[in-house]
Formats: C-alpha cells, sequence, structure tokens
C-alpha cells in the first residue's frame, strides 16, 4: 500500500505519513477473492497436510459439548460430526457464539458502506492504480481510495445511516441507479490526491465509472465488547475465532487480518496440545488472553477513526482547522503520531512496529534463521551475531526472497 493519508474533501493533506511510510509498513492490499481462492487453493494441495474436508451448501445448527471427551456438531443436512475441537470461524451473526453467550448479538454502528472495485485502466479516473492511498473527510461523510493488484482499485464510501436490509432481506445489498445518483449528488466537487501531490482525481468520477450492479451497500455492525465475554467454552472445547469473536467495523482495514492472525496463534496453541505440552484448556485460554487486547485495540481504534470522520456542520470545519494546522505548522510530529497510531493498529509494540506471527516450536528453529540472515547478506555479514539485534522490519526485508526496495538503514 503506498503512504496513506488523509485529506478534506478537496484533496488537501490534513494527516500524512512520512514517505518512508510503505517500507517501514509493508502492508499488501488484496481483493477478497484473491484470497479466499489462494486459502481454497492452499487447502486442497497435498503438500499443505491433511485433506480438509468442505460441505458446501450444510450449516451448522447447534453443538454439544462434553469437556472430557469431545465434541458434536449437528448439522443442516441431519448429520453429526465428532471432533476433539469446534472452532467456529462463522462470522459476526455466529450460530456457535449464540449458544454459549447468547446475551451478545452485534449492534448497528450508525452508518453504512459502499464499495466497489474499479479496474482503472479501463475507465480512466486520472489516477494510476499505485499512486495514491486515502481516505477523505468531508460534512458527516467518509470517501476511501485503495489500489488493489494494479489494475483494480478499491473504494467506498461511508455515510451515516439507520440500518436498511436490501429487498431480498440481507443486509448487505447491490444498489440501484438511484442509489448511484444520490451517491453522485453527494461527493459532488470532491477531490483526492496522489501521494506526491501530482495528481488529483475527481471522486466522483470513481462512482460514475462504477456500474449500480458493481456497488455494494452494507450497514456496518460490530460485536460490542469484545474483551467482556469469553471465547471458548467446555474447558477449550468450542472456540470462537474471527468475526464471531470480534467483529469490529471496517474502518482500520483490519477484520479479516485479524481472524488470519487469530488463526495462527490459535494454530501454534493447538499444536502444543499435540505435543502434549499443554492441555487443551489452557492452549485455549492463552489464545483469548493473547487475542482479546489486541481486538480491542482495533475495535476502539476503528470507532475513533469514524467518530471523527463523520463529524458534521462546525465541528467538521473545527477539526479540519486544527488536522491542517499540525500538518502545516508540525508535520514531523503529526507524521510521528500518525505512524504511532497505525503501528498500533497493526499489534505494533515497543519492539516491534507491526504483529507478527508466533514462531511454531519445531517447525521453524529461530536461531537456525537468523544464523542463515547473518550469512546471506551484508549487513549480516558485517554485523554477525549483532543481526538479530536490527529492528525486525530490516531483517525481515533482508529475509525476502525476492524484492526490492529503498531504504536508510542506520547502523551504529
Ligand atoms: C463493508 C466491509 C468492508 C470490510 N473491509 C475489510 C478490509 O478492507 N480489510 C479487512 O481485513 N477486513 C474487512 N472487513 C472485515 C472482514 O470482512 C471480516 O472481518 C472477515 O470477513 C471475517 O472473517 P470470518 O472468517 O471471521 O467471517 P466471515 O467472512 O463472515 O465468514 C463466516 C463464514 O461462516 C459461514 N457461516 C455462518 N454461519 C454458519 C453456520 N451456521 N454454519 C456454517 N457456516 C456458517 C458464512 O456463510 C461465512 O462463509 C470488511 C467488512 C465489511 C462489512
Amino acid at each position: 500500500m503506498p503512504a496513506v493519508a488523509y485529506l478534506n474533501k478537496h484533496g488537501v493533506p490534513l494527516a500524512q505519513p512520512s514517505p518512508m511510510f510503505s517500507s517501514r509498513f509493508p502492508v499488501l492490499c488484496l481483493h477478497r477473492d484473491h484470497l479466499q481462492r489462494a486459502l481454497y487453493g492452499a487447502c486442497l494441495d497435498p503438500a499443505s497436510g491433511p485433506p480438509v474436508e468442505f460441505l458446501p451448501g450444510v450449516s451448522v445448527e447447534r453443538y454439544e459439548a462434553d469437556p472430557n471427551k469431545g465434541v458434536r456438531v449437528y448439522l443442516s443436512n441431519n448429520t453429526c460430526l465428532e471432533s476433539d475441537v469446534l472452532v467456529a470461524a462463522d462470522g459476526i451473526h455466529s450460530t456457535i457464539r449464540r449458544q454459549f453467550v447468547e446475551h451478545v448479538t452485534s449492534k448497528h454502528c450508525g452508518y453504512v458502506y459502499f464499495r466497489a472495485t474499479l479496474n482503472v485502466e479501463e475507465h480512466s479516473v486520472g489516477l494510476a492504480p499505485f499512486s495514491s492511498a486515502f481516505e477523505s473527510w468531508g460534512d458527516g461523510q467518509r470517501f476511501g481510495y485503495v489500489p488493489l493488484q494494479a489494475p483494480d482499485v478499491f473504494w467506498f464510501a461511508s455515510i451515516p445511516a439507520a440500518e436498511q436490509t436490501g429487498p431480498d432481506g440481507m443486509a448487505t445489498s447491490i444498489i440501484d441507479e438511484a442509489t448511484k445518483q444520490h451517491l453522485l449528488r453527494l461527493f459532488e466537487g470532491w477531490s483526492g490526491q496522489a501521494q506526491d501531490g501530482a495528481q488529483i482525481v475527481n471522486l466522483q468520477r470513481l462512482i460514475l465509472s462504477s456500474p449500480a450492479s458493481s456497488i455494494l451497500r452494507t450497514p456496518i455492525r460490530k460485536v460490542p465488547d469484545v474483551e467482556k465475554f469469553p471465547w471458548q467454552g467446555n474447558r477449550g472445547r468450542v472456540i470462537l475465532l474471527g468475526d464471531s469473536a470480534h467483529a469490529v467495523a471496517p474502518n482500520l482495514a483490519q477484520g479479516a487480518g485479524l481472524a488470519i492472525e487469530d488463526a495462527l496463534v490459535l494454530a501454534t496453541n493447538l499444536s502444543r496440545v499435540v505435543r502434549g505440552e499443554a492441555s487443551l484448556e489452557a492452549a485455549a485460554r492463552y489464545y483469548e488472553l493473547a487475542r482479546k487486547p489486541r481486538a480491542k485495540t482495533v475495535q476502539s481504534m476503528a470507532d475513533l477513526v469514524a467518530t471523527v470522520g463523520h463529524i458534521r456542520g462546525p465541528l467538521a470545519l473545527a477539526r479540519n482547522y486544527f488536522m491542517l494546522a499540525s500538518h502545516k505548522l508540525a508535520p514531523t510530529v503529526q507524521s510521528l503520531i500518525f505512524e504511532r497510531a497505525v503501528s498500533m493498529s497493526l499489534g505494533g509494540d515497543s519492539n516491534n512496529l507491526y504483529w507478527s506471527p508466533p514462531v511454531p516450536k519445531g517447525t521453524v528453529d529461530a536461531e537456525a534463521l537468523t544464523r542463515a540472515l547473518e550469512r546471506s547478506c551484508l549487513l549480516g555479514r558485517v554485523l554477525g551475531a549483532t543481526f538479530s539485534e536490527l529492528p525486525s522490519h530490516v531483517r525481515k526485508f533482508r529475509a525476502a526472497s525476492e524484492g526490492e526496495g529503498v531504504g536508510i538503514v542506520s547502523v551504529e
């Protein structure tokens, strides 16, 4: 992702990170369809491990768990599966969550997203696909633009609105021509800007170029207070993962990322059970403890972005004035605060800029990896054992098997 910026509706930056943002935060934006195909392909690949069985068109109706024996999962095709553990990744309206924490339900956040992907080579919108990533704030509305794999880009518009289901009763619906005209009116005169400030894009053209049949409308919901209810029950036999545990508003584009992180942390803990190093109950509890603060941080920050971005009237003017002034008067301080916030939202801490997966014991020997890295690059050969003390983003960049990048490393 190119350096992301917050702009006013005329394309003027209100907050911006340093030009080094992309190299410091190597965020990959990809279309959901590409991700799902990659995951599906890996599940079918015999080299990935034991085969995964898919049951299309079948849903889980309920479960029975015995802490000492295992779980029985009852399916809509009148069959029952028996297992040691049930990992429920069944989304924001999770059937399994409702069975063991009945009182937890999702809540409408008070706004609606309209979104589409667009091939910007076919539809000239005046912006090279990879030249920019931004979110623009107006008087109550937000508009976002993110490049995917070129030439596709993703845009969204977030508008305060009551919840409303589509004609088929589904939460997400395809919009009609009248709604598209309404969007065009709302964003009349809005502009975005390329990272170097050179190209200006008329945001209306993005909407105009997207057929109504490609624009989705989704009322935004979340699972509130994600840290306040159990994510696992029956002594670790039933475990929630992804949106079923912690659906967050999409304002930081992190929901699916959180689900993937959950899976890595859970897998690492379950492998400890398999090796006899931990009980199932302890592993599930550890997973829950490790993941709750991370999900809570993303939820709070995502809610904050929506609150500030949806401000209307004189307060919106005051917000823009304050942000613009800090951008002009103290750009370095502002970009430091900006990057600190991004780092927090990506799971960074005092040692790391962003979240990194746990290294499963037995699969990767971290010391051997560091030793190999020491030998594989100039910095490693010069620094020897102290190579491991470099910031993790520098080490990771060296670890990439291919690719290129530009950056500055000061080694004292
Ligand atoms: C408008 C919008 C934009 C978003 N943008 C981003 C973004 O840019 N980046 C990002 O990382 N995240 C984004 N998200 C969030 C992301 O979509 C979710 O966090 C992510 O899909 C969660 O994955 P999941 O597997 O936990 O749940 P889901 O993707 O909801 O998958 C749950 C699955 O379980 C199935 N299921 C449900 N009930 C049952 C049952 N009883 N039996 C069997 N199967 C069942 C469903 O059919 C579904 O396939 C966005 C969300 C929205 C609404």
